[in-house]
């Protein structure tokens, strides 16, 4: 059998043993296309893929609570523990009525690969639940998250597996499951959860952490090619932590964000999203939980675009922030049709894999999500850190450790591309260094 061969059959039993979780097999194909290059090199390899495309664990459980009316209400909770060759599971929990377990397993398959890039030491892991905390009251959200908390305090901890946010999930809901789980050991082990408040344990530029990274990220990637953000028109999807810092850091770096949305549509301002009108979108999302149409009742100059995705206004630089396969294949044609000269993820696999193609067809700069998002878990780890020593370190410590990681990553990533003769290829470059870390590791603990 031949190395593609070989891949192919791992893929097919993929497909055989968890079929209707078409967003897992995606993750999967993605991962094993690229290694190809790897694995036709060194063929001892082949024998980690069947166990890392199996998680070591995933929990599924009943997440009952009631309403302010007193309606019973049952949830579905899980957390997939993917991999800990390299460290304890890490990564975050989505609250969203789209969550299933094909949606939980590709964002903990991604995670390992992620988790490796950022040269600490983290394993892969995913949770969440179908719970849509929108138009819930603080008190219904917070029942939910005790009642969350009360099965998944069974399967965390700061040396097994440490939660922390992504879709839904924000320092209110981190908050009400840090204090259910302190409740529940008797036990303050503020490493537990990341993205936590300040006032318990939470790091400065936490918060920030994602977007800003992304936005280094793309720095790195234009300072490549002697060009910079400053002076790029840029789109900008979603409006939530990811987009919003996204948006800032840009602007900081001279770019002018175009765009913003949810799930309703996208804003078009073309006058840029400025401070004064990021710090609308901000407390409008944070705290209002209002929908992004409202900008354009403050801001007249922008429009509102019901049901539509911002991937045809014409711009320099795109930055998908919202969600999974937001970019397909017709939209990433818009984007090139509009002079787009390059894309860089903030939202995990937000392209599908033919808009992917479509990017390299046309040779635009292209900055996948699990180097490019990077810097929020990255910074979870930093926080974690900071929980062990009982010390809290500086905006400028983390800022400067997190510019510093993702550099780090744009270099490996860009490196490890030229390795195996794809120059610019960050996507190769990415899978294969993530890989090879976890599956060095893998090897030296034999099979277990
Ligand atoms: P938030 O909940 O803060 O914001 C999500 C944004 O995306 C909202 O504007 C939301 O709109 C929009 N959105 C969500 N689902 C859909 C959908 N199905 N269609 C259209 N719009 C949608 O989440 P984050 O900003 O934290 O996460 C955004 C992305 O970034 C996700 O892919 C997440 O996995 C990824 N990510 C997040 C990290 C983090 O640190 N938070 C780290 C790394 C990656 P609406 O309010 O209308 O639903």
């Amino acid at each position: 059998m031949n190395t593609e061969e070989a891949i192919d059959k791992v893929y097919q039993s993929v497909l055989k043993r968890d079929p209707g979780q078409p967003e897992f097999h995606q993750a999967v194909y993605e991962i094993l296309q690229s290694l190809k290059l790897l694995l036709e090199r060194e063929e001892d390899y082949l024998d980690i893929l069947p166990r890392i495309v199996e998680p070591e664990r995933a929990i599924l459980f009943r997440v009952p609570w009631v309403t302010d009316d007193n309606q019973v209400r049952v949830n579905r909770g899980y957390r997939v523990q993917f991999n800990s060759a390299i460290g304890p599971f890490k990564g975050g929990l989505r609250f969203h009525p789209s969550v299933n377990l094909s949606i939980i397993k590709f964002l903990g398959f991604e995670q390992i690969f992620k988790n490796s890039l950022t040269g600490l030491p983290i394993g892969g892991g995913k949770g969440g639940s179908d719970f849509d905390p929108k138009g819930k009251s603080d008190m219904e959200v917070m029942r939910f998250c005790q009642s969350f908390m009360i099965e998944l305090e069974h399967h965390i901890g700061q040396n097994t597996d440490v939660p922390a946010g992504d879709i839904g999930v924000g320092k209110r809901e981190i908050g009400y499951l840090f204090g259910q789980f302190k409740r529940l050991r008797n036990s303050y082990e503020p490493g537990v959860l990341t993205g936590k408040d300040l006032n318990f344990g939470g790091s400065l530029i936490r918060p920030e952490a994602t977007g800003y990274g992304c936005a280094y990220f793309a720095e790195e990637m234009l300072h490549a090619h002697n060009d910079s953000l400053s002076g790029k028109k840029v789109l900008v999807s979603g409006s939530g932590n990811v987009a919003q810092y996204a948006v800032e850091k840009i602007t900081q770096l001279g770019g002018k964000c175009l765009t913003l949305s949810d799930s309703s549509g996208f804003i078009h301002d073309q006058d840029g999203i400025d401070e004064e009108k990021l710090a609308f979108v901000k407390e409008l999302k944070n705290e209002r939980h209002g929908r992004i149409s409202e900008y354009t009742k403050v801001f007249t100059k922008a429009t509102f675009h019901a049901g539509q995705k911002p991937w045809g206004v014409p711009a320099d630089f795109a930055f998908p922030c919202a969600t999974q396969n937001e970019i397909e294949a017709k939209d990433a044609e818009q984007l090139i049709m509009g002079g787009c000269k390059g894309i860089c993820e903030g939202a995990n696999m937000p392209s599908t894999l033919d808009a992917i193609r479509i990017y390299y067809q046309n040779k635009i700069l292209y900055g996948p999500a699990k180097a490019a998002n990077a810097g929020g878990v990255a910074t979870s780890a930093l926080e974690m850190s900071q929980n062990s020593q009982r010390l809290a370190w500086t905006r400028e410590e983390v800022d400067g450790r997190l510019r510093n990681i993702m550099v780090n990553i744009h270099r490996v990533a860009a490196e490890t591309a030229n390795e195996f003769d794809r120059p610019g290829d960050l996507m190769a470059g990415a899978n294969i260094a993530g890989f090879r870390k976890v599956a060095d590791a893998m090897k030296g603990q034999g099979i277990v």
